[in-house]
């Protein structure tokens, strides 16, 4: 008889958005007349840029003659693809990052999962509260997260790290001394992101005590104040204690499209073996490359006009992202975020609950957001809101919150 991974029965069942599915759609059969505005998942909306396009066309076209057709990408992505992330996400920030230290994906999610293959199931593993859940469920599955407690919504081997209103939503060093920290800057869902020299202290930290950082960095390209770091690489020492994920999906929309990479520098060693030729054994093993048209689709986000067409896109979520901010303020609520990420982290009114403020909003001013309790026990009494719907849409939503009062 086989048996199975039993680390799966330690997994929680994923209801947030299941849940908000069915208010929602409950809430609709009972008033079909109300036009509801939904704020809540953290998907794009605006269509790929015409460069991407034009890349994937000609693509297209490529794989249709013999003498252009290509079958297997190369294990660690196309060296044309590799060259450009190279070029324009490391070093024009002055950051020495080589080749074969970039592995392209299908994105970061996948990426944030799969790494945890390489790691001991002994490992202690910190991540933040609130989280973007990826990183706590694979690591339940990995056997890494100890039993489950329903009393404090907590596994009993993971090292929790709140982001509170009182660390300003940046986690302190944890006392327990962890073996694998995850940190995502800019965050979701708090939509806060870490000054260079908070992120020194951590590499400076996971160094000390021999620690890797898992750093997810898919909202990079949303950042807009200087001195906030667009990679950990910018921190001294992080190429021998960090690996970097990264995805096409926030900066250029790919979030259908799939494509994403993960940096693990030579450099990085546990003892005498190097990380980068583990995860290129794991990679070349377990997968079989991203298309040949994606990669170019990617390839085409770094040309002139895909880095000025992507980042009006980016403009264009945070022009909405600034009226959520400036509307809610005005409105009376205590909001944070959503300057240097998509993400709008709001304090629920009067001491609500999370899913209380949920109903609320749904009811008072048909709009969706996603309650921050969802995202780990510290989130409760937050609520998020994305700005990656339309302006149309943000404004009309911000007038009701305005005149509900
Ligand atoms: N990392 C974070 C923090 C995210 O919020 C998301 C998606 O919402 C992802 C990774 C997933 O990225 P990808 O689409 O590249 O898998």
């Amino acid at each position: 008889m086989f048996s199975i991974n039993e680390n799966y029965l330690k997994l929680q069942g994923s209801y947030l958005f299941s849940n908000i599915a069915s208010k929602v759609r409950a809430y609709q059969a009972a008033h079909p007349e109300n036009e509801i505005i939904r704020l809540g998942i953290g998907d794009v909306t605006l269509p790929l840029a015409p460069a991407v396009i034009e890349a994937m066309h000609k693509a297209v076209d490529e794989m249709s003659v013999q003498e252009t057709f290509r079958g297997y990408a190369p294990d660690l992505g196309y060296e044309f693809l590799r060259s450009a992330i190279r070029d324009h996400d490391y070093k024009a920030r002055g950051v020495d990052i080589a080749l074969d230290e970039i592995f392209i994906s299908d994105g970061a999610k996948s990426d944030s999962g799969n790494i945890g293959d390489i790691f001991s199931e002994r490992n202690r593993v910190a991540i933040c509260d609130p989280v973007y859940p990826v990183y706590l469920d694979t690591n339940v599955m990995g056997g890494r997260a100890g039993s489950f407690d329903q009393a404090t919504g907590r596994y009993s081997d993971v090292i929790y790290m709140p982001c509170t209103e009182a660390n300003g939503f940046l986690p302190d060093l944890p006392e327990e001394r962890p073996d694998m920290i995850y940190l995502c800057f800019p965050n979701n869902p708090t939509g806060m992101t870490i000054p260079k020299e908070a992120l020194q202290r951590w590499v400076d930290y996971a160094l000390q005590v021999g620690a890797v950082i898992i750093y997810d960095a898919a909202y990079e390209a949303y950042i807009a104040e200087p001195d906030m770091p667009h990679t950990i690489y910018e921190c001294d020492g992080a190429d021998r204690c960090a690996i970097e994920l990264r995805s096409f999906s926030k900066n250029a929309g790919f979030t259908g499209t799939r494509l994403g990479f993960t940096v693990v520098p030579k450099k990085l060693m546990c003892g005498d073996v190097s990380l980068n030729s583990l995860w290129a054994r794991r990679h070349g093993t377990k997968f079989n490359g991203a298309p040949y048209v994606i990669q170019r689709a990617g390839e085409a986000v770094y040309s002139e006009a895909g880095l000025a067409q992507t980042a009006a896109q980016v403009a264009y979520y945070m022009n909405n992202a600034a009226m959520i901010r400036e509307g809610l303020t005005s409105a009376g609520y205590t909001v944070y975020g959503g300057v240097n990420a998509p993400y709008i982290w709001l304090k629920t009114p009067d001491g609500m609950t999370s899913w209380e403020f949920f109903d609320y909003l749904l009811e008072n001013a048909n709009i969706v957001g996603t309650p921050g309790s969802g995202f780990g026990p510290s989130g409760e009494h937050f609520f998020r809101l994305t700005a990656f719907g339309s302006h149309e849409n943000t404004r009309a939503a911000i007038e009701r919150i305005r005149k509900m009062g």
